[in-house]
C-alpha cells in the first residue's frame, strides 16, 4: 500500500521541512486538538496526513490511507479536485473577502443563496449563512425563538432534541446535541433544551424495542416526542430538531416509520421542524437531502461540511418560507450574523462543488449504484462471528461489533472493542470510525465500485483481526 518513498523532510514552504518526530514534538508542544486526550496523544505522536487524492490521504510516513470518513463526513467529491481549488484561487485574486453586513453582498454569496433555494425543497427560499455547522444550529436557535416572539408566544422556547445527537460543539449547538460526554463538561445543557431517546433499535434490543420490529419500533420512538410535549406543555415547545441519519452518534439509521410519526406529531402541535443535515445532506443519503430519503418537510435546514466539501470552512441555515415570510414582512432587523456570513471564497467553493455534484450526478450514483452495492457488500459481514447488526442509508453505514451474536451480548466496555477494531483499520491503511462498538464509514461520494471492493477487504482484514485478538484474549466466551 505504500506508494511513495517516505520523503525525509515534510513540508514545502512556508512550513519548513520537518520530521515525522519534528512535527510530532512540535505538535504535542503547541496544538491543543478538538475532542483529543491531549496527554494520551503526546506519548504515542500524532499522525501526521501530508497531501491527498480521490479517496486516499497519505500521511508523513509514506503510507496510503483509504479515507473511508471523508476526511470528518465532509470531502465528499474527494481531494484535488481542480474545479473547487480553481474557484477558491479565483475569488481570492477579485475580491477574498467582503462583508454581508451593510447592505452589501458578493456576487458569490448570493448567487449560492440562489443555487441552494433551487437544490432544496420548494418551501426553501432563503439561506442564512455561517462558517460552520455549530453556528448554523446557534442560529436555528435564535431564528425559531425569533419567529415565536414574532407570532406573539414568547413563552414557546423549549427545542427538543433526542439523546446521542451529534449538533456541534458550540455552548448552544453541545446543548442541542445529546452527547452525555460533552454536557458533562461545563454545565450543559443550557436552559429550554431538553432531550428525548433516540430511535436506536439495536442499543433498545434488551429494552424498549424487545419483541418489536423495526418499523413498531420507529413508531414506539416517535411518541416520545408526544410524551415529552405533554410534559413540558404544548404551548411552551418552540421546535424539534433532529439528524435525518444520526452521524457521530454511530451512523443509527431509523426504521422507515419513525420520521413520518415525529412530522404527524410536530404538525399537530404547531411545532417547527428542523432537520440538521450537516451530515445527511448534499446526496450522502441518495436523495439530495436526508429529508427527502425519511419524507419530512422541515421548517429550517442546516449545513455545512458537504456544501465545500470540506476544502473551505461554510456552514448556513436554509430558513422556509413559514419562518423567513414573517421575518421579513414583520422582523425589521434579525440582530444576528457572523463576520463571514457569506464568505465570497467559500461560497464561490460550494458553487464549484455543487457544479461538480451535478455533472458527476453523484446523488443518483450514491442512490442507484454505489450505495445499493455498499449495502450488499455491507449484508456479507453478516455472517462474520462478531458483527450483530449492519446498517446504511445511502453512501453512510454501520457495523455493529458484538461478543455473543445469538444473545446480541455486548463486549465488555473496558475492552473498548470498537478501539482495538479501529487500531487494525489504521495499521491496514485504512480510516474507519469507531462510536463505541459501532465501525461506521462514510467514503466520499465518488467513491468507484473498485475502491468500495477494496475498502471492504480493508474492513474484513480489520475485523478478522479483531476477532483473532479477542479470542486469544477470552473476551468472546
Ligand atoms: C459536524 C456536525 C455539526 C457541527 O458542524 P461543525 O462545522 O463542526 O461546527 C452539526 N451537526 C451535525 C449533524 C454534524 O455532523
Amino acid at each position: 500500500m505504500t506508494a511513495n518513498p517516505p520523503p525525509a523532510r515534510i513540508g514545502a514552504p512556508p512550513f519548513a521541512g520537518r520530521t515525522t518526530r519534528e512535527w510530532q514534538a512540535a505538535d504535542a508542544s503547541h496544538f491543543l486538538h478538538p475532542f483529543t486526550d491531549h496527554q494520551a496523544l503526546a506519548s504515542k505522536g500524532v499522525r501526521v496526513i501530508t497531501r491527498g487524492e480521490g479517496v486516499y490521504v497519505w500521511d508523513s510516513e509514506g503510507q496510503r490511507i483509504l479515507d473511508a470518513m471523508s476526511g470528518l463526513w465532509c470531502v465528499n467529491v474527494g481531494y484535488g479536485q481542480e474545479s473547487l481549488i480553481e474557484a477558491a484561487t479565483q475569488q481570492m485574486r477579485t475580491l477574498p473577502y467582503y462583508n454581508a453586513f451593510f447592505q452589501t453582498t458578493t456576487p458569490a454569496a448570493t448567487a449560492l443563496a440562489e443555487r441552494l433555494a433551487a437544490r432544496t425543497p420548494e418551501s426553501f427560499r432563503h439561506a442564512f449563512f455561517c462558517g460552520s455547522g455549530s453556528e448554523a444550529n446557534d442560529t436555528v436557535i435564535r431564528l425559531v425563538r425569533r419567529y415565536w416572539d414574532l407570532m406573539g408566544q414568547p413563552q414557546r422556547k423549549v427545542i427538543i432534541s433526542r439523546l446521542n445527537a451529534y449538533h456541534g460543539s458550540t455552548m448552544a449547538a453541545a446543548s442541542l446535541g445529546g452527547m452525555s460526554a460533552m454536557h458533562a463538561q461545563g454545565g450543559l445543557p443550557i436552559p429550554g433544551i431538553v432531550h428525548i431517546d433516540q430511535p436506536h433499535y439495536w442499543a433498545h434490543r434488551h429494552g424498549a424495542a424487545q419483541g418489536l420490529d423495526r418499523e413498531a419500533f420507529g413508531l414506539l420512538a416517535a411518541r416520545w416526542l408526544e410524551d415529552k410535549i405533554a410534559e413540558v406543555g404544548a404551548g411552551n415547545v418552540a421546535a424539534f430538531i433532529g439528524e435525518p441519519v444520526q452521524g457521530a452518534g454511530g451512523v443509527i439509521v431509523p426504521p422507515s416509520t419513525y420520521w413520518p410519526e415525529i412530522q404527524r406529531i410536530c404538525d399537530r402541535h404547531g411545532i417547527l421542524l428542523v432537520s440538521d443535515e450537516v451530515v445527511c445532506g448534499f446526496g450522502r443519503t441518495g436523495q439530495w437531502w436526508g429529508c427527502e430519503t425519511f419524507g419530512t418537510k422541515p421548517d429550517l435546514l442546516t449545513f455545512a461540511k458537504g456544501v465545500t466539501s470540506g476544502y473551505v470552512p461554510l456552514g448556513g441555515v436554509m430558513v422556509g418560507e413559514r419562518v423567513a415570510r414573517l421575518l421579513i414582512e414583520q422582523g425589521g432587523e434579525f440582530e444576528h450574523g457572523y463576520t463571514y456570513s457569506g464568505h465570497p471564497v467559500a461560497c464561490a467553493v460550494g458553487l464549484a462543488n455543487l457544479d461538480l455534484i451535478e455533472r458527476e450526478d453523484l446523488v443518483a450514483r450514491v442512490r442507484e449504484d454505489t450505495g445499493p452495492y455498499l449495502a450488499q457488500q455491507l449484508a456479507t459481514l453478516m455472517e462474520h462471528p462478531m458483527v450483530g447488526e449492519v446498517q446504511s442509508c445511502g453512501l453512510m453505514a454501520a457495523v455493529q461489533l458484538c461478543r455473543n451474536v445469538p444473545l446480541r451480548e455486548a463486549f465488555a466496555p473496558e475492552i473498548a472493542i470498537g478501539m482495538v477494531c479501529r487500531r487494525h483499520c489504521f495499521d491496514n491503511g485504512l480510516v474507519m470510525r469507531a462510536v463505541g462498538d459501532r465501525m461506521i464509514v462514510a467514503p466520499p461520494l465518488v467513491i468507484t465500485r473498485g475502491q468500495i471492493d477494496e475498502m471492504f477487504a480493508l474492513v474484513r482484514q480489520a475485523l478478522d483481526r479483531t476477532l483473532a485478538e479477542a479470542r486469544a484474549a477470552g473476551w468472546l466466551s
